[in-house]
């Protein structure tokens, strides 16, 4: 298992402002098949515009969410100070080199401030916004703690992604896909090796429960 750990990079929203589930994809996925020689008419590719139109909708949906949108958070009554870790949340993105999908699962840890905490199922969802969008795993890895960090009032964050590339595949460049893993620190999980550590070390006994 590859295991990349990377600095901190900008952030990188969408500066698009049109709802993807506006968009009329048909036209584009009709001149995709007919520049293939295929005749989009034919019995088999008739409705295969409208289907892969949906597809791609659902697949690219969260650049039509943000999660500050999303997000709420609770008054830290209880004063917890521990890392709060939400194992094996699954998804499914699209490469934006290829087109092709890859999916696994993300790993957050994130330490609360005296304050407030987030809802647990709000990790799930910033994992979800930002893989249904064109991503790549680094990116992807480092978007997630970034949105959590800052609309979550987190003292820190870590995120561990481990996924199948069907472009690595698909392609002929491996038999099987290989996990690629990413790992993300942001705040007191930035230089603080012994939280790293807690880290790695909750995520090697995920399957134990
Ligand atoms: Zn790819």
């Amino acid at each position: 298992m590859r295991n990349h750990i990377i600095k901190k990079q900008p952030k990188t929203e969408s500066s698009s402002k049109i709802s993807v589930k506006d968009l009329d994809l048909q036209p584009s996925i009709k001149a995709f098949l007919k520049a293939m020689g295929e005749d989009p008419e034919r019995a088999g590719l008739k409705d295969t515009p409208k289907r892969a139109e949906q597809a791609l909708k659902y697949l690219l949906s969260g650049y039509d969410r943000t999660f500050e949108d999303e997000s709420t958070s609770f008054e830290n009554h209880v004063e917890y100070k521990g890392v709060i870790f939400l194992k094996n949340i699954d998804f499914f993105s699209l490469c934006e080199h290829h087109l092709l999908p890859f999916f696994g699962y993300a790993h957050v840890a994130y330490l609360p401030s005296e304050k407030s905490y987030l809802g647990i199922s709000k990790l799930a969802r910033a994992v979800d916004i930002y893989a249904r969008r064109l991503q790549n795993q680094e990116v992807l890895s480092h978007q997630i703690a970034e949105a959590i960090m800052e609309h979550g009032m987190a003292k820190g964050v870590a995120v561990l992604i481990e996924a199948r590339h069907l472009c690595t595949v698909a392609r002929g460049v491996q038999k099987k896909a290989p996990l690629m893993s990413t790992c993300a620190y942001y705040g007191a999980f930035e230089d603080n090796v012994a939280l790293q550590h807690d880290f790695l070390e909750l995520l090697r006994n995920r399957d134990k429960v």
